[in-house]
């Protein structure tokens, strides 16, 4: 079994697209970005049997950033072994994020912000009609706090459509020093 992804296994284990898979990329079926992803996970997958348990759906970019979608399911798989999120963001040369495939909104958010857990997702309506999606994250903001939410804002934004607000459930009082 070997991980499965937007091109045939033989094209991605030798980086080379068959006839098929060049035209699916030429008509537009798939990205260049599909490609590398496939190709680097693949490699990948040769160290970390986990990975060939499941599918990526697709590979986007945004802001340098790597937004990979898995099939449903599949990222409690890769959640198993907790150093496989780094170990993709070293294949892959830069900055991930993994989410699943047909997600509503806030499951699509707690995948981007695991490990951080979401208290609650309320939307907001604006007196202009616009809406904006708000995220609060349980507890303080502490300075180990580990998400870019400015970047997380921009990815949602480029992918969803969501304008997001994120707060903390308690607001830090804490004197920087
Ligand atoms: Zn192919």
């Amino acid at each position: 079994m070997a991980i499965k992804t937007p091109i045939c296994a033989f094209d991605a284990k030798t980086g080379i697209l068959c006839p098929k898979c060049e035209a699916r990329l030429k008509g537009g079926h798939i990205s260049e970005i599909d490609v590398e992803a496939s190709i680097k996970l693949t490699k990948l997958a040769e160290k970390v049997p986990e990975l060939d348990k499941v599918s990526l759906i697709r590979a986007q970019v945004v802001d340098d950033v790597y937004l990979l979608t898995f099939a449903a399911g599949n990222l409690n798989i890769l959640r198993a072994n907790p150093s496989l999120h780094r170990s993709i963001d070293e294949a892959m040369g830069g900055k991930t994020m993994l989410i699943e495939a047909g997600s509503t909104d806030r499951k699509m958010l707690e995948d981007i912000f695991y490990p951080v857990r979401i208290l609650t997702v309320n939307v907001v309506w604006l007196p202009d009609g616009s809406k904006l999606t708000k995220v609060i994250i349980p507890g303080r903001k502490t300075g180990r706090f580990p998400l870019d939410v400015e970047l997380i804002k921009k990815v949602v934004k480029a992918v969803r459509n969501i304008d997001l607000l994120v707060e903390f459930e308690h607001t830090s009082y804490a004197k920087a020093l």
